[in-house]
């Protein structure tokens, strides 16, 4: 899979359409949506008008919590199929460890034997719920998709996975801004050595650890931005320097919180 994507989490569907059709064309391969984004209908327009032929193509999607289990599962990427007008996933994702997901995941088993999914994977996973499923089930996730960003580092989570052969894939590679990310002194110092924004340097420490990532914009000129992270290199004292920004909890909510289960667990796909 592409080491950079493309998000598309909350944008309205025009911006999503234009977005997305203005990242194909500065040469996004990879698209992440998922249902309960509500846009995979604006990802499948955009696609389609870009004229790229669907084998350059990496689309990503994610089944909703309350659609987890084995027969409800394949309803749910049938539909997201529907309204993306593809007829196989690159990646399809659980979205959430919530719900019935063993269910789910024996469905996503058989969507990637019969090649309608070319890989299955997960999303907010802790070490042990990942570790569950593989000793549980006959095929392992590919990919477990977690918020990751310098305030929440991952490191022993991204050490867990590289060993059992799961890719870490980033969410909120810029925090979604949160704590004044772009105007944080140690990130500006290291974009001021490269001569670069905050934002590429986020993007290269991500990279540069081998974690696919995924940014959202609905700004054509931050779009393109967040492209051009290929003609530098971070240093092993910029790696160290961004390391010690890591608050070590999450910027936004913690996944094992009762009350975050009980909410996500109540949002209809
Ligand atoms: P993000 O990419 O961390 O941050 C997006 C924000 O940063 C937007 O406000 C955007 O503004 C701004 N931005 C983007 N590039 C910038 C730049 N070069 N300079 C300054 N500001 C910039 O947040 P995210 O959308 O939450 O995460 C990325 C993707 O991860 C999502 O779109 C989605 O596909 C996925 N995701 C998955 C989960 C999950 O549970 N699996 C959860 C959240 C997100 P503008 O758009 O206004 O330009």
């Amino acid at each position: 899979m592409p080491i950079l994507g493309f998000g598309v989490y909350q944008m309205t569907d025009a911006q999503c359409e234009a977005s997305v059709l203005e990242a194909l064309r500065i040469g996004y391969r990879l698209i992440d949506t998922a249902a309960i984004y509500g846009n995979e209908e604006a990802v499948g327009r955009a696609i389609r008008a870009s004229g790229v032929p669907r084998q350059e193509l990496f689309v990503t999607t994610k089944l909703w919590v309350s659609d987890a289990g084995e027969a409800s599962a394949i309803q749910a990427f049938e539909a997201s199929l529907g309204r993306l007008g593809l007829n196989y996933l690159d990646l399809y994702l659980i979205h959430q460890p919530f719900g019935d997901v063993h269910g789910a995941w024996r469905a996503m088993e058989t969507l990637q034997r019969d090649g309608r999914a070319r890989s299955i994977g997960v999303s907010n996973f802790q070490p042990d719920r990942v570790m569950d499923l593989i000793v549980t089930n006959q095929i392992p996730p590919a990919v477990n998709q977690i918020e990751l960003h310098p305030f929440h580092a991952q490191s022993a989570a991204v050490e867990f996975l590289q060993e059992n052969g799961v890719q870490t894939q980033s969410w909120g590679p810029f925090a979604e801004g949160k704590n004044d990310i772009f105007n944080n002194p140690v990130l500006t110092g290291v974009a001021t050595k490269h001569g670069r924004s905050v934002a590429q340097v986020i993007l290269r420490w991500l990279i540069q650890r081998d974690i696919v990532v995924i940014p959202k914009s609905v700004t054509p000129a931050r779009i393109r931005e967040n492209f051009e992270v290929f003609s530098f290199e971070l240093d092993t004292q910029d790696m160290q320097q961004i390391a010690t920004l890591d608050q070590g909890t999450s910027a936004f909510f913690d996944h094992r919180d009762p009350a975050i289960v009980k909410w996500l667990g109540a949002r209809p796909s």
